[in-house]
């Protein structure tokens, strides 16, 4: 489902991706880690092409765009809204509208992009706040939310997109410790409903109960690749032992 290959990403003279191949099967899920500055947020940022890739391809959802290259400006639009409607990101900082409910956060995206009704949206965000446990939110505005709370409405918005693919960059990173559990869970339950995830974090219980299959980055490209078994518990990489000493 998702197929990237030869990934190259610079910042002015920083290169952050040095030819990253990765690839994710319908509804596995793929955890994401790495040190801090590894290139992982860009990673995923490239996969739904928030940021350009200067070389490389991405491909996902059967949609593929080689990036670099001269590509006719109206074919490879087009191709970014394909990708951009079939995946949809969850951030660290939630980037909720602050004037809007949560309901209104969550039928944002069906009203305004997906063009649906307003009835049949709001239908479609009670049934996803409930499915978050936010059924008597609906009505609050973020600044009245949680962290956690807040990070449970910002997927809810996510899946009313109907996306094909989650990415997840960092999402209980910015909450309180005691805060991390809802968000999982919920997260846990969408893995468990077949979903397919890119989720990069440190939550190595998460990784271990919930990934399919682990990606350790260092650098700008991915150094060792496992199921989480035996990655967490037998890393081969130096990097990747010293890396999971800090955060296991
Ligand atoms: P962290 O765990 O700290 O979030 P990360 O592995 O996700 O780190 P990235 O956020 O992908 O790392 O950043 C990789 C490098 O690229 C960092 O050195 C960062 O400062 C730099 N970088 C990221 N985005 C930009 C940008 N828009 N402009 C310039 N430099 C950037």
């Amino acid at each position: 489902q998702i197929d990237i290959r030869g990934l190259h990403k610079r910042f002015g003279a920083l290169e952050v991706l040095k030819g990253v191949d990765l690839t994710v099967a319908r509804g596995e899920v793929v955890v994401v880690m790495g040190p801090s500055g590894s290139g992982k947020t860009t990673l995923i940022r490239c996969m739904n092409l928030l940021e350009e890739p200067d070389a490389g391809t991405v491909a996902i959802c059967g949609c593929s765009v080689e990036c670099g290259g001269a590509v006719r400006r109206r074919e490879r639009v087009r191709k970014v809204r394909t990708i951009r409607h079939r995946t949809a990101m969850v951030f660290q900082q939630f980037n909720l509208f602050p004037h809007m409910t949560a309901l209104g956060n969550v039928i944002e995206g069906p009203l305004s992009v997906r063009r649906m009704h307003k009835d049949a949206a709001v239908a479609l965000g009670r049934e996803l706040l409930d499915r978050v446990g936010l059924t008597d939110k609906a009505a609050e505005y973020p600044s009245r939310l949680s962290g956690g709370q807040k990070q449970r409405v910002a997927i809810a918005r996510a899946l009313a997109m109907e996306p094909e693919v989650v990415l997840f960059d960092e999402p209980t990173s910015a909450l309180d410790p005691e805060l991390h559990a809802e968000v999982l869970e919920v997260m846990r339950e969408l893995a468990h409903d077949g979903m397919t995830m890119v989720v990069v974090t440190h939550e190595v219980e998460f990784a271990r109960e919930v990934a399919d299959r682990v990606v350790f980055m260092d650098g700008g490209v991915v150094l060792e690749s496992g199921r989480p078994q035996d990655f967490l518990n037998h890393p081969v990489h130096p990097r990747a032992k010293a890396f999971l000493r800090l955060v296991a």
